[in-house]
């Protein structure tokens, strides 16, 4: 059976663009991730909550972004892996916050959601496509008659994990390791490739 490896974006691939965001504002609240925070929607609207407080507009954010770079090794590690097998990202992050760092990727297929953007660049609101959508993709998936690798680094990608054929964690914090022992951890690129490729095939 063909194989579809869904991995996560942020602390997969790249870095958390929100503690970015935090650091260059000074905000602090704006650290807080789905690592802390499990419940999304409680997440996104402190974070567009914040954004309205202090007056930062979408451009503030792509200006953030423009100056991350991909984790260390990772254009390498999804160049072998899309040589082996068909890769698709799978985030919940917004196609208006990923086009940076998808060029810096080498434009990989990315399944994400859209913000709502006023004409003077105000955040108004978030859309998801569907809930729990990165599960929902990797059930299409199989609906399509692929096996499915997930991989993920936190709380909101363990649905994906258990649905998929095989769920693998990468550099996850110690909370998530602990409420979910069933997955193999995985800490570098290199244990990650290795890791996927006992289930290509
Ligand atoms: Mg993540």
């Amino acid at each position: 059976m063909p194989v579809v490896t869904c991995l996560d974006l942020e602390g997969v691939l790249t870095p958390e663009v929100w503690i970015n965001v935090a650091e260059s504002t000074g905000i602090e609240k704006l650290r807080l991730t789905t690592r802390d925070v499990s419940d999304y929607d409680e997440l996104m609207r402190m974070r567009l909550k914040i954004l309205d407080e202090n007056n930062l507009k979408i451009g503030d954010i792509q200006s953030v972004i423009r100056t991350l770079e991909p984790l260390e090794g990772a254009r390498e590690f999804l160049d072998s892996l899309r040589a082996r097998c068909q890769v698709i990202i799978l985030s919940d992050t917004y196609y208006e916050f990923a086009g940076p760092m998808m060029e810096k990727l080498g434009r990989p297929v990315l399944f994400c959601n859209s913000l709502v953007i006023e004409p003077d660049g105000r955040i108004a609101d978030y859309r998801l496509r569907q809930k729990d959508g990165k599960r929902m993709s990797v059930k299409a998936m199989h609906s399509l008659q692929f096996k499915v690798i997930a991989v993920g680094d936190s709380y909101n990608d363990t649905t994906m994990l258990s649905e998929a054929d095989a769920g693998i964690l990468f550099r996850p914090p110690e909370n998530v390791i602990k409420e979910f022992p069933q997955f193999p951890v995985t800490r570098t690129y290199k244990e990650l490739l290795a890791e996927i490729e006992k289930n290509l095939g």
